[in-house]
């Protein structure tokens, strides 16, 4: 059989025009994928061994995983939950209503990656457009701080450098392609112009062109202190005035260095500046697959993209008090469920260990460190090939993900339901 539009839910991209071949219900060929895309069609389509749910390492059905974590959860006092990135929207918005229920927080990966970048939109505004737009209309393309050819391998295949658009008749050659990084990247190889910022600066890098862009005059030493020359921030300044249509990529390399969302602040208004001039929009570069949904479905049900505390009956937001890192490494939660994501891995030591103190329920569809320290784990199936559901490409374009294969595990949204009918039970509401 062979199944056509399969869509790649592994990074931002979401390529949906993938085409996978199957054969007695396994994965035996995918076609148009990149290398990532590839491995992550055919690591899900294994079988697993793995037990439906575990109790401190022991298998146990599915019912009593379900009991232990909806008591563990529904008897703590200040529970997180956490995750999401990797996962559908149906199941992000019952992990939402289960963070109400529970009267906890709720944090997703975008508190370690682009938490910046949301906090920047809600602060000054995000001028944006479609991945669609780009390939169909921009002629300049600046990548900041990303290194698409190795963190989205088609994103300049398929999206923003080589396609022809209708008005980019003749593709990569209709372009200018820059990229700006504090080191060279393989990405560098693929663009017109690699400017090297000094680490730290790109905060005022991007107050450099904001400044030109608005008419104002720079003495050479104060640019300098960039790491990049007048001349060539005077070049950049011009490109991006002159173009027809402009769009700026913004990577981790801003939003986790230092200044944060005072760098993805800078660049946004600095695009808003451009505006005098040309028509420019700026596209975060998400990580996960659907890392831009779970911003989506916690904005639309709790008007904050991340971090967000429901103590005290109704939302509040705040970065920093709210968000994984900082409630576990002040010991602050005493229970945990973290959905599609592996914090012990990617978190720092002292928020792991604090994971493996306190009972913590993992959900995933594959073993990882968190599931191997978690109190109660359970085995789900993956969302794009075993079921069907809703993803957010990095430019808000909702996407449906096709099931391509049957498979004897839950769903992360039946687990999650299940909890929230039960945890609901245990505190009588
Ligand atoms: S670019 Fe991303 S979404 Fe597209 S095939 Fe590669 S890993 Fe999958």
């Amino acid at each position: 059989m062979q199944v056509d539009h399969a869509v790649c839910a592994f990074c931002g991209c979401d390529c949906d025009d993938i085409r996978v071949t199957v054969e007695d219900d396994r994965i035996t060929q995918v076609r148009n994928a990149c290398v990532l895309g590839k491995a992550w069609f055919m690591n899900h389509s294994q079988p697993s061994d793995l037990p439906v749910a575990r109790i401190a390492g022991s298998p146990v059905s599915l019912d009593e995983g379900v009991e232990e974590a909806a008591r563990c959860l529904a008897g703590s006092r200040y529970p997180l939950v956490y995750g999401l990135s990797s996962t559908s929207c149906e199941a992000q918005r019952t992990a939402v209503a289960l963070a109400e229920v529970l009267g906890g927080c709720i944090d997703c990966c975008t508190s370690v990656c682009h938490g910046p970048s949301g906090m920047a939109l809600q602060g000054v505004g995000e001028p944006t457009c479609t991945l669609g737009e780009v390939k169909n209309r921009a002629d300049l393309i600046i990548y900041w701080g990303s290194n698409p050819g190795e963190s989205h391998p088609r994103h300049m295949v398929r999206y923003a450098v080589m396609p022809k658009g209708m008005f980019i008749p003749r593709g990569r050659k209709d372009r200018t392609v820059v990229l700006v990084d504090v080191r060279r990247t393989a990405s560098a190889a693929a663009v017109d112009m690699f400017l090297q910022i000094k680490p730290g600066k790109d905060f005022e890098a991007l107050w450099v062109l904001q400044a030109i862009v608005r008419g104002q005059k720079l003495d050479k030493t104060s640019v300098e202190e960039t790491g990049l020359t007048l001349e060539q921030v005077n070049w950049l300044a011009d490109k991006m005035m002159h173009c027809k249509f402009g769009v700026l990529f913004a990577g981790q390399g801003l939003t986790q260095t230092r200044g944060k969302h005072f760098n993805t602040s800078a660049a946004f208004l600095l695009v808003r500046a451009l505006h005098q001039h040309t028509k420019f929009a700026i596209i975060p570069m998400r990580g996960h697959g659907n890392v831009t949904g779970v911003d989506n479905v916690l904005g639309w049900q709790t008007g904050y993209p991340f971090g967000v505390n429901f103590s005290l009956g109704y939302p509040r937001f705040n970065p920093g008090e709210f968000t994984v890192v900082d409630l576990c490494c002040r010991n602050e939660v005493d229970a945990a469920i973290v959905v599609a994501a592996d914090p012990v891995a990617t978190l720092p030591a002292r928020a792991a260990r604090h994971l493996a103190a306190i009972p913590t329920i993992a959900v995933d569809t594959h073993e990882s460190k968190t599931t191997k320290i978690a109190h109660v784990a359970f085995t789900t199936c993956t969302v794009g090939i075993h079921v069907e559901g809703t993803v957010y490409r990095m430019d808000n374009i909702p996407i449906l993900l096709r099931k391509i294969l049957s498979s004897p595990y839950p769903s992360d949204q039946e687990v999650i339901s299940r909890l929230l009918t039960r945890v609901k039970e245990l505190k009588a509401c």
